[in-house]
């Protein structure tokens, strides 16, 4: 965790600042990514269609790699920390719910017991 890069405003002006510029570009990307929905829907020729589905996920993969909110609990006012194996900004608190949560199944697993629909692979990159 420590090499891991962390923005955290101290300041809570400039704090208040970047998650208002936060919310912002979400709200202008979800705006743009419904008009392209209601574009889409508009009996447009295949091609097109595909064309304008292949523009809302750009905008999608775009928001949820971003720092602008946390793709966990979707926020736009935490502190965030950088997962370089996922290339994703995670809020601290999701990171430090998933790390828990990674020992947490990890000491079921080594006492032999079984647990669901644990991704090690994800959950291990939070430590
Ligand atoms: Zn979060």
């Amino acid at each position: 965790m420590k090499d891991k890069k962390i923005i955290a405003y101290k300041n809570e002006r400039i704090k208040k600042i970047a998650f208002n510029l936060r919310a912002l570009i979400r709200e202008a990307v979800m705006d743009k990514w419904m008009k392209l929905h209601r574009e889409k829907v508009k009996n447009k020729p295949a091609l097109q269609y595909i064309k304008i589905e292949n523009e809302r996920s750009d905008l999608h993969r775009a928001l949820q790699a971003s720092i602008c909110l946390c793709p966990g609990c979707r926020q736009t006012d935490r502190d965030m920390v950088y997962n370089a194996p996922l290339k994703h900004w995670f809020c601290t608190q999701c990171a430090q719910e998933y790390r828990d949560f990674y020992h947490k199944e990890k000491a079921i697993i080594d006492q032999g017991g079984f647990v669901g629909d644990f991704d090690e692979f994800f959950h291990s990159t939070f430590l």
